[in-house]
């Protein structure tokens, strides 16, 4: 059986959960296109640093979502992250950014002037799209919802290799401190918190392999929505 073409397949997930390592598989296994919506927000997130704004500035932060563009290019099967014509796609996967982005996503400005690009990349389906508000704010009527989860010792642990793997020095302990803050950050914020949408597939990653995780969805999808097209 293979999958319709148009569906929006949602996947949300705390830090670490192996959402974009599964995303981009999966995407790229029934050939759709791949979202990743942490890059929007970090994307903004590194602009605010080298602007020096603060995550409380909300005016600044407010100017800086109205004048950036931000455009998303598919090169040599991967996606760049492109602002102003930068290509900040590695720039912005540092612990830094990463925590910086959680603070200015609890903002309303960047959460509202982000929601236009995200459902326009998904509007006309066919879309994986990763993040943390996927199937509760941005696509509420996604065909499929996926939550992951993962214990935070593995989390950690991942997010340490991938750095590592990068050439980057990092400390465990620093990375397992800041999922934690992270965690709370996104899960306690008044405006689109991180949670599994009522509809959701919930899926526990800690002890199962990245093919494992993207053939249950697969399946699922199928099962769901395949219409042997
Ligand atoms: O997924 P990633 O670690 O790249 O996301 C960085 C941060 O961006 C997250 O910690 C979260 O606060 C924020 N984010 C969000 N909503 C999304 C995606 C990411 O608030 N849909």
């Amino acid at each position: 059986m293979s999958v319709n073409h148009q569906l929006v397949v949602t996947i949300d997930g705390p830090a670490g959960s192996g959402k974009s390592t599964v995303g981009k598989a999966l995407a790229e296994k029934i050939s759709y296109v791949y979202l990743d919506t942490g890059a929007l927000y970090r994307a903004v997130a590194y602009r605010a640093h080298n602007e020096k704004i603060m995550p409380g500035d909300g005016a600044h932060l407010s100017k800086l979502c109205n004048e950036i563009v931000i455009s998303l290019e598919t090169r040599d099967g991967g996606l760049r992250i492109i602002i102003d014509g930068d290509d900040v796609t590695d720039k912005i996967r540092t612990e830094e950014i990463g925590l910086l982005a959680s603070r200015i996503s609890a903002v309303p400005i960047v959460r509202e002037s982000l929601l236009s690009i995200q459902r326009e990349v998904g509007s006309a389906g066919g879309i994986v799209a990763e993040g943390r508000d996927m199937g509760t704010v941005v696509f509420p009527r996604a065909d499929i919802k996926f939550y992951l989860v993962a214990d935070v010792i593995e989390r950690s642990r991942r997010r340490y290799d991938e750095l590592i793997e990068r050439g980057e020095s990092v400390d465990f302990e620093e990375i397992y401190r800041g999922l934690l803050v992270r965690d709370e950050q996104d899960s306690g914020r008044s405006i689109a918190p991180l949670r599994a949408a009522e509809d959701a597939v919930i899926i526990d990653t800690t002890y199962r392999s990245i093919d494992e995780v993207v053939d249950t969805m697969k399946r699922i999808i199928e099962e769901r929505c395949g219409n042997g097209a």
